[in-house]
Parts: C-alpha cells; structure tokens; sequence
C-alpha cells in the first residue's frame, strides 16, 4: 500500500484508518453464568406474589440485590423493576400526578422518559439543554413553569449528572419533585453524591445496551420511605393490595406488573460488584480519547463540570462547522469511511409525530384536547433552540458503551479523526 493511499481518506478512494472490526462490549461473565445455575436449582424463578402477604416484595435473590444496590448507591431504598420504562412510570405515580399536571422534561433523551409522563394522564412539557453536558438547562425549566407544573424529570444524559443543585434550589421554590432519569449514569458522581441520588427518586437501566445489564430490567432508589412504599405497590398491582393494607391515598394506586425475576436479580447481583471496574475503564479510555482530540480546531471534547465525575455511556462531541469549513454529517461520513462508527443525530422528542400531531391515547388528542389539560402547550420547532441546533449541525456521538476498546483503539480512532482533519481542504470539495 502507497503512503498515498494511507494519506488519502477512505471517502476519497484511499484506505480505511481502521481495518479491523472492533469486538462488541460484553460485562457478562463466568459469575453471572453460575449464578444463573444456582437460581436455577431452585426451580423459583419468582416468587412474587400480587396479594397481601410476605412475598409481596419479592423472592431472595429480588431482596439481596435490591439491599446491595441500597448500600452501593447509599440510599434508604432500593426497588427493582423489569425495566427503566416501568421504573419511571412507578416514580411518578408515586408522586401523586393528577391527570393534567405539567411535568417539565428534556427533548433529548430517550423517549420513554417523556411517555411515562403521558402514561399518567399528565403532560410532558420541553425545556431546552445546556450545550455543555446535554442536560437540561435550569434556566429553561425556570421559564416554563406554570401553576400546573408538579414535577421536574432530570436525565443524566450521556453519563453527567444535571445541573442537581439549581434545580432541587427551583424545585423547593415551587414545592415540586424531582425525579432523576439516571438509565446512563450509574456511577457517575454529583458532588460526592452518586448520580440518581440526589432527586427525590432516581433510578438506573439494566437494558442490555448500558453499562450493567440483566437482559432487562431498572433499578429506583429513594429515601423517602413514602415514595418507596408506593413505588413498590405500583410495581405489583397496588390496587389489590390497598384495602388489605389500609392505604387510605389511592392516588394512581394502579397497579402494574412491573417485577424483576429471581434470575435477573441473582445477574444484577454480580454486575453490580462489577460496575465501579467497568466506569473506571471507561473513564480511562474517555479521558485517552479527550487528550487525543482535544486539540482538533474546530471540535468540543465532552465537557466533566467540576465535582462530577463521568460514567461515559457516550462519548459525546461538539464540531464547529464554520470552523471546520464543512458540515458536521460531511465530517461523520469520512470518519465512518475511516472505521470510526460516530453517529451524527439524538433526540429532540418534541419533533417526534405523537407530539407534533398531539395524538397519543386513542385518535382524538387525548389528552391535550380534553379538559383536563390546562393550556395550549407547544411542541412546535423553535421551543428548544440549543437542543435543535445541536441535533442539526453540531452533535457526533462516539459510542464507548458499544465495543469493548483498549487503549491501543482509542490511538487508532484518534488517529482517523486526525487523518480526517488533515484533510479537510480535500474534504471540503466533496459532493
Ligand atoms: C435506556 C434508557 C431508558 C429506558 O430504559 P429501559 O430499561 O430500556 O426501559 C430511559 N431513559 C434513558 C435516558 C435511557 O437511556
């Protein structure tokens, strides 16, 4: 092969930086494998039970794992559901939603952290982020709230926390909760404090896609025992249970199936000893991959706010196209044609149909049309300017999370991000 050919970018005719697939992340193991074994010797795979009775709150190894996340995450309470979706629902219906309440939420986010609002009845309304951690903006969430505002829904996107501070400061202003979609961070730190913990409840994703996983599953935490006991009724059909325990609020006392098995527990169980490993190598190859390309014009490298620390779900970048001197998707295209798999768009959920149409439940507008929404609230384009910019021009996403790298990828990748910059005048011409 030609120096040439090396030196020319992949997009262009030359060869590719990076040659080899990378292999796929994998925090399964032998632990988990014996684990699993054990539970299976037992032949209970559940032992929940819906009605009154000690099994209510699930069988051992629910319990073991769920007092080991309480002392891992340092909270009073720790819950177990079947996934983040169902954690999220169960928080906030705890929180005692009317139909009709406003609940202040990012756009860019996964989408089930607005639909869970929806799921009560109650109305998710858009703030917009802050371009440094993608996380919603204190400032924004200020602006948008009305009399009918019950609650602020927080994500720790990407693996940084919020901005925790202001918004518990905004929250007691308002007497409203918090509610921490922590799905990418657990582990990451706010203030000596783990992600998730410093709301009013918190909670974690156990999907296959993050850090820890159990095939499925979610974790809350809280130290609110009111909140917790709640969480736990939503979570195993509360409405059959109420009477028998003489809870006089029946607010939201709709229950669900949201349990987590035995066998996904004994898994959790030794994931969780493994995580504080995993985010610290993740940490490492993160701040290798900053320093390689930090120095990039034109190219913002995730920004850790003082007293945080980063759980690096993602790798997320900023580029300046004008800068750059052409555009971010250009940008993306050569890197993927060099073997860098970056992605070039998020979320911005306030554009997806459902809100655009405000057509959710059934085909009329419900619940935006009926009476128990307040106010007109908007979803047009517009609404959160940074987050929609940042989706348009700026945003490329590295996604640590996907492949199990070692420092020697991490040269590699920075070396076709360099490949691609010393190219840019050939780039640059390219239709
Ligand atoms: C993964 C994720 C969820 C949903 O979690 P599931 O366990 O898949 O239901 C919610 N919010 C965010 C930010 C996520 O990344």
């Amino acid at each position: 092969m030609s120096d040439a050919s090396l030196n020319q970018l992949a997009l262009l005719g030359g060869s590719k930086a990076i040659a080899q697939e990378f292999s796929p992340y994998n925090s399964i193991g032998e632990e988990e494998r014996i684990a699993v074994n054990e539970v299976m010797k037992t032949g209970v795979l559940s032992k929940f039970l819906g009605c009154w009775h000690e099994d209510f709150y699930g069988g051992p190894k629910v319990r073991e794992f769920e007092k080991a996340c309480a002392k891992y995450f340092n909270t009073k309470h720790a819950i177990t559901v079947n996934s983040w979706t169902s954690g999220l629902i169960a928080a906030l219906g705890a929180i005692d939603l009317e139909p009709g309440d406003e609940v202040i939420v990012s756009p860019w986010t996964m989408c089930a952290s607005a639909t869970a609002i929806l799921h009560w009845n109650a109305i998710p309304v858009f703030a917009d982020i802050e371009a440094e951690t993608f996380n919603i903006n204190p400032l924004s969430v200020e602006k948008n709230i009305t009399p009918y505002t019950k609650a602020i829904l927080a994500v720790d996107i990407f693996g940084h926390s919020s901005d925790m501070t202001a918004l518990m400061s905004i929250a007691e202003k308002h007497n409203l909760k918090i509610i921490s979609d922590s799905a990418q961070a657990p582990g990451a730190t706010y203030k000596g404090k783990y992600a998730g913990t410093v709301a009013h409840i918190g909670g974690y994703s156990l999907n296959y896609h993050k850090h820890i996983h159990t095939g499925e599953g979610g974790i809350l935490v809280t130290d609110d025992d009111n909140l917790a006991e709640r969480m736990r009724l939503i979570r195993n059909h509360a409405e059959a249970v109420v009477g028998d325990r003489g809870i006089d609020n029946l607010n939201n006392m709709i229950g669900y199936n949201f349990r987590l098995g035995e066998i996904e527990c004994a898994i959790g169980i030794e994931q969780l000893k493994k995580l504080p490993g995993f985010i610290h190598s993740r940490q490492q190859l993160a701040n290798h991959l900053a320093d390689g390309l930090r120095h990039l014009p034109g190219l913002q490298v995730p920004i850790v706010k003082p007293e945080c620390t980063h759980a690096y779900y993602m790798f997320p970048l900023l580029v300046d196209p004008n800068v750059i001197g052409c555009h971010r998707d250009l940008i993306a295209k050569a890197l993927q044609a060099e073997g860098v798999m970056v992605s070039t768009h998020y979320q911005n959920l306030h554009l997806l149909p459902m809100y655009q149409k405000k057509i959710a439940y059934g085909s009329k507008g419900f619940p935006w049309t009926s009476e128990i929404c307040h106010r007109d609230v908007s979803y047009q384009k517009g609404i959160c300017p940074v987050a929609e910019n940042i989706n348009e021009n700026h945003y490329l996403g590295f996604g640590l999370c996907v492949y199990d790298l070692s420092i020697d990828d991490i040269d590699l990748i920075v070396g076709s991000f360099k490949k691609v910059w010393s190219n840019l005048i050939h780039l640059r011409d390219y239709v």
